[in-house]
């Protein structure tokens, strides 16, 4: 007797990141008709990634570094990670055909070195006849007995199985509210950061590639690496995402500033008194440019009211107590997130409501939510994406 051959029919919410890869690998297999709603085009969320050079994931094969990198969401990805790495993830790009490499600082590109081509070769492995995309918004889904009634501003569809895929950005959290799941508090994480000192703003365009800032939180301290630019009107960087992600739930203010201390140089505080005490007839400008940029050197001088064309031997204790404060030290008090600017959203989905084995909702079965939906969220350097690529590939392992 022939066998009954069962479809099973699945909605993908959002076809960015998650939603787009989930899509691609459920419609490898026939029997799964695929259906992604976006307004968007697939994938492109991606387009700004890197800085449009698309940065995939991290090249660290030690999973419980890896996940270091997420404030929120470390324990949860230990599961994921075991189970689909960064280093499955850059075989699946080449199977897809997208090969990558590794840059110095570990993060890992494709050879393109394009945002825009990987979409292009994602998206070509849409083009089969069991994927669908809908153009549409969806507004509500409401599970019945049976199946899942999706309702969009057009009309309403039913299916077996959802996958919720909406990013940090859209009313996806609404959306799963309304199926009984908790929302913990979203923050935008990754933000740009306004401070108070404004005088540093005319530094606007100075970088620092291995700053190292450190605060405290809740008589805590933290400390976090990386580079940090003085832009026209706010700090960035690699470092200021990392403070504004662990600070992301905190409050500051002009009134009550969240204090942090920067360590400019690279130089130890040995290195930088061996090099003073053998060039006490070079101006202070000088010796003390050889241990960061000479911009900032001059307005620390102008600032602190030194004559920098003074010999090293004229330099005085307190003189030299100041400098060396604003390259082990240097004090700024940030007062605001800069609007807008953040990359991802902290918060989302209650990580306790979903199985990391299977990505399956424990509240609504036949339900999976993954990416940023969910109540994770990394510092950059691809971790978020990584996120997307494991969450996706679990879920679909589900429907193989
Ligand atoms: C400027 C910028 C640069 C970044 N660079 C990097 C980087 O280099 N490396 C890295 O790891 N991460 C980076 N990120 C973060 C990364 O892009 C995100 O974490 C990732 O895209 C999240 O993927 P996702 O699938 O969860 O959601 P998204 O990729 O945001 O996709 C969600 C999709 O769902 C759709 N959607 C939402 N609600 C609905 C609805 N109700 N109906 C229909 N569709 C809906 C949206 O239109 C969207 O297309 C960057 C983010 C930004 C903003």
């Amino acid at each position: 007797m022939e066998q009954e051959l069962i479809y099973k029919k699945i909605a993908v919410i959002g076809c960015g990141a998650s939603g787009g890869l989930v899509s691609l690998l459920l419609a490898k297999n026939p029997y799964n008709i695929v259906t992604s709603f976006d307004i968007k085009e697939p994938f492109s969320t991606l387009l700004p990634t890197g800085g449009g050079r698309c940065n995939i994931t991290y090249a660290e094969n030690d999973i419980r570094d890896f996940v270091k990198n997420y404030p929120r969401g470390e324990k949860f990805l230990l599961s994921v990670f075991s189970k689909f790495d960064q280093s499955k993830t850059r075989q699946l790009f080449k199977d897809l055909g997208i090969k990558t490499y590794v840059q110095d600082d570990k993060r890992v590109f494709p050879i393109s070195n394009s945002s825009a081509k990987t979409i292009q070769t994602l998206k070509e492995h849409l083009k089969v006849s069991n994927f669908n995309l809908k153009k549409e918004k969806v507004i509500e889904i409401r599970q019945n007995k049976n199946n899942f009634e999706i309702k969009t501003e057009n009309a309403i569809y039913n299916f077996d199985y959802v996958i919720l895929a909406a990013g940090g950005r859209d009313n996806g959290f609404k959306l799963a509210k309304r199926l009984g799941h908790k929302i913990i508090e979203t923050k935008p994480s990754l933000c740009a950061l306004d401070i108070r000192e404004k005088n540093f703003y005319k530094l606007s365009g100075l970088s620092f590639y291995n700053a190292i800032i450190t605060t405290k939180i809740n008589n805590k301290k933290i400390e976090v690496d990386g580079g940090l630019l003085f832009a026209h009107k706010f700090i960035t960087g690699p470092a200021v995402f990392k403070i504004s992600a662990l600070t992301a739930y905190e409050k500051f203010n002009e009134q009550n500033p969240l204090e942090i201390n920067v360590k400019i140089t690279e130089y130890t505080q040995d290195e930088i008194e061996s090099v003073i005490k053998n060039n006490t007839k070079k101006s202070i400008k000088n010796v003390f440019s050889k241990f960061t940029s000479e911009s900032y050197i001059s307005e620390m001088l102008s600032i602190n009211k030194i004559d920098g064309s003074k010999q090293i031997a004229q330099l005085r204790k307190q003189e030299k107590e100041v400098l060396l404060k604003a390259l082990f030290g240097l004090k700024l008090n940030v007062i605001k997130r800069i609007p807008d600017s953040e990359i991802v959203t902290a918060g989302g989905i209650d990580l306790n409501e979903v199985n990391s084995k299977t990505m399956e909702s424990k509240i609504v079965k036949n339900l999976y939510c993954i990416g940023e939906i969910l109540n994770i969220d990394g510092y950059t350097g691809g971790f978020n994406l990584q996120n997307c690529w494991s969450c996706a590939y679990i879920c679909s392992l589900n429907f193989n």
